[in-house]
């Protein structure tokens, strides 16, 4: 693989168009409404597994979506991934609205097992865009099996489920939290992942109140 200037990184928090000085939930109340969608061959056990579990930790009314093809124009042949903000960007049509009328957009969680990379990163876990209420998982470095490990579904499923919180958070205005005791506490690699809860610390998730639909 290429050496790129940072070699690891956690996820991205695309701030596009949204300025917060400090962790502080921008106005916009977000839904609760979450809308799992898997990005390419995805396995139905483990999203049926992740919405419940999404669905106990955080009161969210999540929802598995169809299957939808990965953008072939996120694909970056010389880096052999796919850049998930492009990702996104290729599934905010394929969003169903909800709600009377239909005029509501759930939250979009996608989830995907191909390897994601956003420029001056050699990859990213996920990424958010909060002011699309969208984000992006991916599960190939979740994996044991990616370092030449045997495979550990309970492990695989524990970091998938922070990575998706962890990500929902960000979409709902939270940033990156101190504590390390947090699940928005930045992890720079797979250990920390490991280390952290899949809970929001008490300030976190006193802000997340404030900021998602009851
Ligand atoms: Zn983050
Ligand atoms: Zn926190």
């Amino acid at each position: 693989m290429r050496l790129l200037r940072s070699p690891f990184s956690a996820d991205v928090l695309s701030l596009l168009f949204l300025a917060i000085a400090t962790n502080t939930p921008c106005m916009a109340q977000h839904s609760r409404v979450v809308y799992l969608v898997p990005v390419g061959k995805v396995e139905k056990g483990l999203l049926k597994e992740l919405a419940q579990s999404l669905r106990d930790k955080l009161g969210v009314a999540a929802e598995i979506g169809e299957p939808v093809e990965i953008s072939k124009a996120a694909f970056d042949q010389g880096r052999n991934q796919y850049n998930s903000t492009r990702v996104l960007q290729g599934l905010e049509t394929t969003r169903p609205r909800i709600g009377r009328g239909r005029v509501t957009l759930p939250l979009l969680l996608a989830v995907t097992e191909v390897d994601l990379f956003v420029p001056n990163l050699n990859f990213v876990f996920g990424e958010a865009l909060p002011t699309k209420d969208m984000a992006i998982i991916s599960l190939c470095r979740l994996r044991q099996e990616f370092y030449g490990k045997p495979a550990d579904t309970t492990l695989l499923m524990e970091r998938t489920v922070k990575e998706a919180v962890h990500e929902l958070g960000h979409v709902w205005g939270m940033r990156h939290c101190p504590d390390p005791h947090c699940v928005m506490f930045f992890s720079n690699s797979l250990p920390d992942t490991d280390r952290k809860p899949d809970t929001f610390c008490k300030r976190c998730n006193g802000l997340l109140k404030d900021n998602v639909q009851e």
